[in-house]
Formats: C-alpha cells, structure tokens, sequence
C-alpha cells in the first residue's frame, strides 16, 4: 500500500468512527493532505496506531448545564469539553459559547489546537470546550448564572497541570472572570494558572487580549517581508469585529496598513479612510451593538447587511470571523480584486474549494493553527507568569509575541521548503505541528 492510500485508508475510518462531524472531517482532512510526504520519507510514524490515536480524543466530556433566566424560567444547555492531546503539556484550548456549537464543531476545534499548540514551541497540549448557549442578548446577570452553571461540572475535569481553558467566540474577559470565580468558590484554591484571559488585576497577562489579533498582524507583515514587503501603505480586510478582529486591526494600524472594512453577523461596514478603531471599540466592546451603528458617527462610511465582505478589494485579507466563512466564490472575487495574502485569523475560516481558487493564483495563505497562534501562546506566557508569581510589562510581552510568531513563520517556511513545497503554509505548518507531536508521542509509548 502506497502512503498515499494508507493516510486514504485511516482518513476513512476516521470518517466513518466520527460520524455527522463535517467540520471535524474538514479539519482532519486538511492535515492529512500533508501526511503521505511525511510518512515517506518517515514510515516509522505510521507505526504503533499513531495517526489513529492521534485523531481519538484521550477523554471527551459532555455535561448538562441547567441555569435560570431573569424571569424564573430554566434552560438546560449542553456543555462540552474534548481533552485531545496531552503529550506536550496540559490540554490547552479556549471555550466557545455559540448557538452553533456540538461535538464536531469542538473537536475540530480541538483536532487544529494540537499543532497550532505544537507550532508554539510551548509545553501546551490541545483541548477545546464550550456550549451551544447564546451569550446574545442574555443579561449581565443571565450570562454569570450559565457561567457559573458550566463551572459546576467542568471544574472537577480541569486544573493549572490538567487542562487549561481560556475565551473563543462569546467567551471573553468578562466571562472568564465568572468563571473563574466559581471555579475559586467551588475549590476553595487560588489558583491562577486554571484560566488564562483573565483580568490583568488578578493573574492575567498583559496582552492576552490583544494577543490573537496582534499576532495575526505580525505573521502578515513577517509573509509580506519574505517578499521585500510590509504592511505599511498595505490595503487590508479584515472580517469579524470581535476579539480577534478588533486586535488585528489595531495592530495592523499601528504598523501602517489601511483597514478598510470589517463585519459582525449582521452585515460589513467600508469606511476607506480606514476604520476608526474608537468608535468600533466603543459600538462593540462597551455598548455590545451592531457594525451597522458605525454610520451613525461616520456617515461617509457604508454599511451592506446581504453581500460579502471579500468583494472590497484588498491587498491582504484577514478572515477573523468564523468557520467557512470564506468559500470559493468569495476566493475568487479576492483574486480578481488583486489580494497578495490570506491570513486565517479565526480558526478554519478558509473552506478547502476557497484555498485550491488562491493556490491556484499564487496567493499566498497563511492557515489559522500558524497565523492564529499568537493567542495561545500568550496564554501560555500567562501560565509561565502565574507559575512563578509574577507580572510581565505590556512591552516586553508584546516582543516575546512577536518573537513566537516569527519563530512559527520560520518553521512553516523552513518545513515547508523541507518537504519540497516552497511557499505552501499549509503543508508547513501542518508537517512540523505533526512532527512535533508525533515524536513525543512515540518517546511517551503507546498510551
Ligand atoms: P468573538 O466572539 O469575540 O467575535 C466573533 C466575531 O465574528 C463577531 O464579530 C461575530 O459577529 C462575528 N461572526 C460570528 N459568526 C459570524 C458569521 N457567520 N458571519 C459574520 N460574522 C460572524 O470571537 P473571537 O474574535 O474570539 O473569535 C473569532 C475566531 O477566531 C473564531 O474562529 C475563533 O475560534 C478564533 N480564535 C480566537 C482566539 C482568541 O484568542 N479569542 C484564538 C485563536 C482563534 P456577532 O457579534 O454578530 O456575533
């Protein structure tokens, strides 16, 4: 058998194992597309059941969750939480409180956070978590019940040498902090190193928050440097207005480049001034509203509730948003309009038909488990932090962010043109994330 069939053959089990889990079978097949080289000139890592055991979870966990709204009437949740991969460190990954979550959704999620994790070159596992709970329209009150609910049972699961969750889509700072706080209530321990994304009074890190965005921001200026380019002078789109989103934008500002459109679920605002980031901050951070309510301040701008944000031209596109929200057609019209460089801010954003369209015209892409890893790896920074008692200064923690990304930058290209696929991100990310993983799999034997 040919490793080619082989990796064939072992993605079909997977599929048929992991039932009605596409977005678990997308991710699954985007790493094993660049399994077969690997195994060719390593066949040793297909050996001991190791890429079967690497696509089983060690232990998933999914748990009701029964809370009371501000009128009396209860609602039970579902919560999940997949502990993927321990053999680097303590599972590592953030939770995701969204209508659409289930149990694909999480471990694909999960399946990314492995190599993304690996590609940090910290001690973190992966692991991801969450609920199909709608932060959405819930009070303050609301939201700290649920949190507190979700606590209840996850609490007994995790721990600072166990698994360490963090924020992801409508998970943020203030969820954390409730979380946090029952988790403290209900083990009577302070202890810091359980959470990270917390509030920088209180065992957070500087520049967690920021730490995604800002990361993403400078894995694009270090793809833009291998072309004797920066992002100064650069057009650029980025999707979302959330955590992710706001941060890549700030940062993209700040090393020159012109953002000039953004986007919520409701629709994309274009403001080719470049985006006022106060008034975004403000509509979305402090007031929790709409993209739309951004022409109230600048009525120059426009706001489109039907269309896609990928037919504003860009130089440089950053999908910050979610899931396969960019698709062939959307790749397409970014071709046309010019786009250089796709960088996944969230995770997956980029559906396989939309990467084969910017392959094909020589766009250079950069997947989410490297450009999106500047969140993570802060993360554990802010493990490393609480572990010793300590606090680190807002700048020196920017620059060792700034180091890993260029640190993940190196070893993707590195890889990549290793394995004969100059430029390819995808395949050099995935290959040294894999191999990472899989040697310390193979030293810690077959557990
Ligand atoms: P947030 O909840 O802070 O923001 C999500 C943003 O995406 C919101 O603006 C939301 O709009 C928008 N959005 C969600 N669904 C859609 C949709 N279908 N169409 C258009 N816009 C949509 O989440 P984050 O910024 O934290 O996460 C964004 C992505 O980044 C996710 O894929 C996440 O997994 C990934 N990621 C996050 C990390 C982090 O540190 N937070 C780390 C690494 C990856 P609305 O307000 O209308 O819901």
């Amino acid at each position: 058998m040919s490793t080619r069939e082989l990796v064939e053959s072992i993605y079909e089990q997977v599929r048929t194992r992991n039932a009605g889990e596409p977005e678990f079978h997308q991710a699954a097949a985007e790493v094993f597309d660049s399994l077969h080289v690997v195994l060719d000139r390593h066949p040793h890592y297909a050996e001991a059941g190791l890429i079967e055991r690497l696509c089983e979870p060690e232990r998933q966990i999914i748990f009701r969750v029964p809370w009371t709204d501000d009128r009396g009437a209860v609602h039970v949740n579902r919560g999940f939480r997949v502990q993927y991969n321990s053999v680097l460190g303590p599972y590592k990954g953030g939770l995701r409180f969204h209508p659409t979550v289930n149990l694909g959704i999480v471990k694909f999620l999960g399946f990314e956070q492995i190599f993304k994790n690996a590609l940090t070159g910290l001690p973190i596992g992966g692991g991801k978590g969450g609920s199909d709970f709608d932060p959405k329209g819930r009070s303050e009150a609301e939201v700290m019940r649920f949190c507190q609910s979700f606590m209840t049972e996850l609490h007994s699961h995790i721990g600072e040498h166990t698994d360490v969750p963090a924020g992801d889509i409508g998970v943020g700072g203030r969820e954390i902090g409730f979380l946090f706080g029952q988790y403290k209530r209900l083990t009577n321990r302070y202890e810091s190193g359980v959470l990270t994304g917390k509030g920088t009074g209180w065992g957070g890190s500087q520049v967690r928050r920021e730490a995604t965005g800002y990361g993403a921001a400078y894995f694009v200026n270090d793809m833009l440097q291998t072309h004797n380019r920066s992002l100064d002078g650069t057009r650029v789109v980025v999707s979302g207005s959330g955590n992710v989103a706001i941060y890549a934008i700030e940062k993209i500002q700040q090393l020159g480049g012109l953002v000039v459109a953004c986007s919520d679920s409701s629709g994309y605002i274009v403001d080719s001034k470049g985006i006022d980031l106060e008034v975004l901050k403000d509509i979305k951070q402090v007031q929790r509203g709409r993209v739309s309510e951004y022409v109230d301040a600048h009525s120059h701008a426009s706001f489109t509730a039907d269309g896609s944000i990928w037919d504003v031209p860009c130089d440089v596109a950053l999908p910050s948003a979610t899931e396969n929200e960019l698709d062939d057609k959307a790749a397409t019209a970014l071709v046309k309009n010019g786009v250089n460089v796709v960088a996944e801010g969230a995770n997956m954003p980029t559906t396989p038909a939309a990467i084969k369209v910017l392959r094909e015209a020589c766009v250079a892409f950069a997947p989410g488990k490297a450009a999106n890893a500047g969140g993570v790896a802060t993360s554990a920074l802010e493990m490393q932090q609480n572990a010793s008692r300590d606090s680190w200064a807002f700048q020196y923690t920017d620059d060792r962010l700034a180091d890993i990304m260029g640190k993940i930058h190196s070893r993707a290209v590195e890889t990549a043109e290793e394995f004969g696929m100059p430029g390819d991100y995808v395949h050099g990310a995935n290959i040294s994330g894999f191999i990472t993983v899989a040697d310390a799999m193979i030293a810690q034997g077959v557990i």
